[in-house]
């Protein structure tokens, strides 16, 4: 069945106000230090960069790319590393940034996996979150806007790889609901 863009959930200027909020928030609670942002691909690289220059501390920035969905629109519950950092996290006060936290799976394992890697701290920042879905308890410091369940799409996040340059959040529906492609 093809997908399509059916209604936009949140506007432009509503993720923009989200993204200053969390920059200030972050700003504010690692005054003095510097942070390591750490994007989880493919999805959270538009927040990531909008999110990046809303901080007003020193930053470095580094990626990882995990693999738990396939082309469908519920999580497998696998998560395998497919790219990991290109640094060393060593003693550095990292942020996990990562587009919406669902089952919580992904970012549960990803916490824990860093962990191991002895950094001064760890924080985790999204941008959306779905509380209802959850499925283990991880702690989220940052959260940029909390959603109903529904499956989501622009801003970085795609159904089968598309949608991603979409400014807006819009849900995703079924053909034949009435909305455009
Ligand atoms: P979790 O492990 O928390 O179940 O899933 C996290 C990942 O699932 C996100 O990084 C994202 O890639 C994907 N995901 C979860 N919900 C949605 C959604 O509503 N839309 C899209 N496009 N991806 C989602």
């Amino acid at each position: 069945m093809t997908k399509y863009v059916k209604e936009v959930l949140i506007s432009r200027e509503e993720i923009d106000q989200m993204c200053q909020r969390l920059g200030n928030q972050i700003s504010h609670d690692y005054e003095g230090r510097e942070v390591t942002l750490i994007g989880v691909l493919k999805g959270a690289y538009v927040f990531m960069a909008d999110l990046a220059r809303y901080l007003t501390i020193p930053c470095r920035v580094d990626f990882m790319s995990v693999s738990s969905y396939g082309s469908g629109t519920r999580s497998s519950g696998v998560v395998r590393i497919t790219k990991d950092l290109d640094t060393d996290i060593t003693g550095c006060d990292i942020i996990i940034v990562e587009d919406i936290v669902d089952s919580g799976l992904t970012l549960n394992h990803l916490r824990q996996l860093l962990g191991t890697r002895k950094p001064a701290s760890i924080a985790i920042c999204t941008a959306f979150d779905k509380p209802q879905r959850r499925k283990v308890n991880v702690k989220v410091e940052y959260i940029g806007l909390k959603i109903p369940d529904a499956f989501i799409v622009g801003y970085g996040l795609d159904y089968d790889g598309r949608y991603r340059n979409l400014p807006d959040v819009s849900i995703l529906g079924d053909d034949g609901q009435g909305g455009s492609k």
